[in-house]
């Protein structure tokens, strides 16, 4: 099974088990409005302000690299989702051999570059992309768009998935440990379950989903 086709199914998998069966039509079983554009734009602006944008602050402060990957996968979360709700009752294999045709996927196959120092140019992406989300464009042009902004945010199909494995597994693990009422402790120790997450992985690149679920478990019993 390809990287995309398993990523787009464990969307599918974490969306039916959030939402419910029924948030392809927009709605969540707990009759909630789904609008994943605002969703996507929302963690945008989180990804803009990991540049050192701000002219009157820190003006010499370097672009923070690793939350500018953490944003990227963010995103995808939501592209896919987007992405699964336009080809709602297609097969998702059929989707990800698309996807994997697209004019630009040939650039996340490459070895990942380091983010570059044009950050201007890269902020100029982003919000190109967000004005294509909001242009009514097909879901086609929208992925091209965000494939630039995981080129440019280096990142490559090889550590999207391994960023996504692990964040699609945390918000599975913050599901099954209280998130939506409230109860889920997201501060361990000093630190945020994310940061857990990517040293587990770090020190593990070649867990898997089911390992990695168990690794977080033992930490998150150890808190109290
Ligand atoms: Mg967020
Ligand atoms: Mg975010």
């Amino acid at each position: 099974m390809s990287k995309i086709t398993s990523m787009l199914q464990l969307q599918q998998q974490l969306n039916d088990a959030t939402n419910g069966k029924e948030w392809e039509e927009g709605v969540t079983a707990q009759g909630k409005i789904i609008n994943w554009k605002r969703c996507i734009y929302l963690e945008c602006a989180e990804l803009v302000e990991s540049y050192p944008w701000k002219h009157w602050k820190n003006i010499s402060a370097p672009a923070d690299t690793e939350n500018i990957k953490i944003e990227v996968v963010d995103i995808w979360h939501f592209v896919m989702s987007e992405v699964l709700r336009l080809n709602r009752g297609r097969d998702i294999e059929e989707i990800a051999k698309e996807i994997k045709s697209l004019q630009n996927f040939c650039i996340i196959q490459d070895e990942a570059k380091e983010i570059d120092d044009n950050h201007l140019d890269q902020i100029a992406n982003i919000e190109d992309f967000i004005k294509t989300i909001f242009m009514e464009a097909s879901w086609q042009d929208i992925l091209e768009k965000y494939l630039t902004i995981l080129a440019q945010s280096g990142l490559n199909v090889d550590s999207l998935y391994s960023l996504y494995i692990g964040k699609n597994i945390l918000n599975q693990f913050r599901q099954d440990h209280g998130y939506k009422d409230g109860t889920y402790k997201k501060l361990w120790g000093n630190v945020e379950d994310n940061v857990v997450m990517q040293e587990i992985l770090k020190e593990h690149p070649n867990i898997t989903p089911y390992e990695l679920y168990d690794a977080l478990k033992e930490r998150y019993e150890d808190l109290d």
